[in-house]
């Protein structure tokens, strides 16, 4: 019964190794541009918070100073007009006077009592003697004290903020205010200081609010005067707080803020930094990485396929030279040993080497055993009856000689079957040495032998029929007696085109040869020609 192994395939092992070492590689890469872009984030994220922190502290401070200056500038203008008759007609250059030496202010305006305007400079607007009866108006009336208006639509549809000082006389009457407008839609101070650029390269800008949220200053002008007071950020300035943090604005979008108060007005100063600018920052840094580390990550991966391929080369080898070794290939070479670098691979290979030799050598001996006769070397009967068959298929003319010990039954009995052996071994060397190089010596069975000559003639193959039984004849055995044999010869196809029947002949010359007295030669066509005769 056989069994049939199916083959089954799988992946090489050189591909095996280099998909494990580029996983590892990519993975290796992915993790760290990972790990990267997080730690780069996050401390992008963090140093940006923390600077807008300080920004922001450090022109809340500025802008602190700013408001108490403008404020005292405001109230040195309005003490000078504590005595001045505010209807006089000098009153209006005077005003020039100090709006020409104040920079904070886009206008200065003198209201008396009544809320009515009686001075303004610069003077282009045909104001004086209206009244403007704004709430910042009304309230710096009611107050009586120095005041910061919200913002708002003045008279002339202008978004101000109004800073007022009041005029009392030396007796204590209260005659009205000096007001100093911003124009917060318009070049003004908080633009001087804070930059009107809605964005810098860092992407970051400030911007002001004052106590209920309302934007007093943003680079966007568009946005200026509306409330944000659902910012968180704003939120806490409304509360006088100062810090940095992640903030989400009332548009939705992500900020990194740092937010500080100006106590003296009421307002918030915010600093910020859009998140995604931030996100961009790290991305090209990891983009910058992954450029640079690409030429090595090519390089790790050329690497491994040439180093795998090395590597598997020897297995790869062993695993050809084993199926070719299977599948019964005949020019197949002993497999010899490559040096290769891998001790594993070398130590495989030897070890495979020598079982695969072995192997091949068990398989060569195995043919010879199946193809002589263990006592003599000669080729056995089976072989030999194939060789006679493939001659005839190949109508190669032939001659056989058969030959049989004289008596040799009486060699056993006087010395031994092991020493009947020894004489049968002796033959044995005798033909071979008389044998041509394409003739084949046969052990035909027990003290029986032939010899097959190709391409001999029957007389051809007499004479050496011949040479054997006188060699033998003459020589001293290893019984130490002289032994004889008889022998038939025939020819293929002179006597027959049949084998088996070529056989029958020789053995009839031989019984002949047996029956003249033994220690003969006898061709089967002489025996014929006797018949005839
Ligand atoms: P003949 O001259 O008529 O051939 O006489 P013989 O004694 O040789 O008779 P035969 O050929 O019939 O004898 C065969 C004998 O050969 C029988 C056996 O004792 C011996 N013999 C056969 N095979 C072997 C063998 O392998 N080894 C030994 N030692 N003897 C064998
Ligand atoms: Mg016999
Ligand atoms: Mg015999």
């Amino acid at each position: 019964m056989t069994y049939k192994i199916r083959p089954r395939r799988g992946f090489k092992l050189s591909s095996i190794i280099s998909f494990v070492v580029i996983l590892s590689v990519l993975v290796t890469i992915i993790i760290s541009t990972i790990i990267g872009y997080n730690t780069e984030r996050k401390s992008l994220f963090n140093n940006t918070i923390e600077m807008n922190g300080v920004a922001a502290l450090n022109l809340s401070k500025t802008t602190e100073s700013l408001v108490i200056s403008m404020q005292k500038s405001l109230q040195v203008t309005a003490d000078y007009f504590s005595e001045v008759e505010l209807s006089d007609q000098n009153v209006l250059s005077q005003l020039d006077f100090f709006m020409g030496t104040s920079p904070y202010f886009n206008s200065l305006t003198i209201v008396n009592t009544s809320g009515v305007i009686v001075s303004t400079s610069p003077n282009n607007l045909n104001l004086i003697g209206s009244k403007p009866d704004s709430e910042a108006t009304m309230e710096a009336l009611k107050l009586k004290k120095p005041y910061i208006s919200k913002p708002f639509h003045a008279i002339t549809n202008r978004l101000i903020v109004l800073v007022t000082a009041p005029i009392f006389d030396h007796a204590g009457n209260y005659k009205g205010f000096v007001g100093g407008s911003i124009y917060l839609q318009q070049a003004n101070i908080f633009r001087d200081i804070l930059g009107v650029q809605a964005s810098t390269t860092s992407g970051s800008y400030f911007y002001v609010v004052d106590s209920s949220g309302n934007l007093i200053y943003h680079p966007n002008k568009e946005r200026i005067s509306e409330n944000v007071s659902d910012n968180p950020v704003v939120q806490k300035l409304m509360k006088g707080l100062a810090g940095a943090q992640r903030v989400i604005n009332v548009q939705g979008q992500n900020f990194l803020a740092g937010f500080a108060p100006v106590p003296a007005a009421g307002w918030g100063i915010v600093s910020q930094t859009p998140q995604d600018h931030v996100v961009n920052i790290s991305e090209n840094v990891v983009r910058e990485m992954m450029k640079f580390s690409a030429p090595f990550v090519l390089l790790l991966v050329l690497l491994s396929f040439w180093l795998s391929r090395k590597l598997a080369h020897p297995l790869n080898r062993l695993a050809t030279y084993a199926s070719r070794l299977s599948s019964g290939d005949e020019k197949l070479k002993p497999l010899t040993a490559d040096i290769s670098w891998n001790y594993e691979a070398n130590q495989l290979m030897n070890t495979v080497a020598v079982a695969f030799n072995k192997l091949r050598q068990q398989k060569e001996e195995l043919h010879a055993e199946a193809n002589t006769d263990a006592l003599t070397g000669l080729t056995n009967r089976r072989t030999m009856g194939a060789i006679t068959t493939l001659w005839k298929e190949q109508g190669t003319p032939f001659s056989v000689i058969l030959m049989d010990l004289d008596h040799f039954k009486s060699v056993n009995d006087r010395h031994g079957h092991h020493m009947g052996d020894e004489v049968l071994k002796f033959v044995a060397d005798v033909m071979q040495s008389e044998k041509g190089p394409e003739d084949y010596c046969c052990r035909f069975g027990g003290e029986e032998f032939t010899m097959l000559l190709p391409h001999a003639s029957e007389d051809e193959a007499v004479q050496v029929a011949e040479r054997i039984r006188e060699r033998i004849a003459h020589a001293i055995t290893p019984i130490g007696e002289r032994v004889t044999m008889s022998l038939g010869v025939a020819t293929f196809p002179d006597i027959s085109d049949e084998v088996f029947e070529l056989f029958k002949y020789a053995d009839q010359a031989l019984y002949q040869a047996k029956r003249d007295g033994r220690n003969r030669t006898i061709a089967f066509s002489s025996l014929a020609n006797m018949a005839r005769i």
